[in-house]
């Protein structure tokens, strides 16, 4: 059972794919499940970033009557390697700094594939990395490992506290995409002392969710994208497969 804060955020984040969906040419189901184990391994790994690799299931096609909703008018057919399913199982391939994360250490390469398929190999058609906070924005580096994926690549962004050495950082221009519920819960202004002093008032920030190692989650934000820059629409899944949010006979 995914926790019910992840759901709301889930089913808000499919309803601007909805909206959006005519930005985007391609399409990608994620379970949210694999979603909340990402996120689980991700903060028990701080300070590093993650690499987690995916591959579709075959088991698991999208289903048909979401796709043809979310299909945008730049739709584009064949665009990548494991389109179609959802994706399976989540595996964490790497750990450490935003360089470091993306060169998988050589038992994972397969040796033969290392030189043709780059620093990470092609063990896994999908790939997808944190941002521990930080935006969810590729960096030079993200681009170039992108280059040898065969699916799509994804980045994670989470703002947590307490954040040890890792401040937020938003500094980025590109393009954002939040991931949490519609209504948050305002936070109560803390009303210091009037005069000296009340500069140092902490900023206080909405609290989305604790995490099971005790990390007060602030906010999370995903993007997914293509070799080519172009970016690919995402869409979280529950068991059926049906979009978190997803109403019958809506
Ligand atoms: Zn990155």
């Amino acid at each position: 059972m995914v926790d019910a804060w992840l759901v709301e955020a889930m089913a808000a984040y499919n309803a601007d794919s909805l909206a959006d969906r005519d930005g985007y040419r391609g399409l990608v189901h994620v379970p949210g499940e694999a979603l909340e184990t990402i996120l689980l391994w991700s903060l028990e790994s701080l300070p590093d970033e993650i690499l987690v690799g995916l591959d579709g299931d075959n088991a698991r096609p999208h289903v048909a009557e979401v796709d043809e909703l979310f299909r945008g008018a730049d739709h584009e057919d064949g665009l990548f390697a494991g389109e179609g399913q959802v994706l399976g199982d989540v595996t964490l391939v790497n750990r450490g700094d935003s360089w470091s994360v993306h060169h998988v250490p050589e038992e994972w390469t397969d040796g033969i594939f290392a030189e043709s398929r780059g620093t990470r190999g092609g063990r896994f058609i999908h790939w997808l990395h944190t941002h521990p906070n930080a935006v969810a924005i590729p960096s030079e580096q993200d681009a170039d490992a992108a280059q040898h994926t065969r699916g799509v690549d994804m980045i994670l962004g989470i703002e947590f506290s307490p954040e040890g050495p890792l401040p937020w950082f938003e500094d980025t221009e590109g393009v954002r995409r939040r991931l949490q519920p519609d209504e948050v819960a305002p936070v109560q202004e803390q009303r210091g002392g009037r005069g000296w002093g009340s500069w140092r008032r902490k900023r206080e920030r909405p609290v989305l969710g604790v995490a099971p190692t005790g990390h007060r989650i602030h906010g999370l934000e995903l993007i997914s994208f293509h070799r080519s820059g172009c970016g690919i629409n995402v869409i979280f899944v529950a068991e059926q497969g049906f979009p978190y949010g997803w109403e019958e006979g809506a």
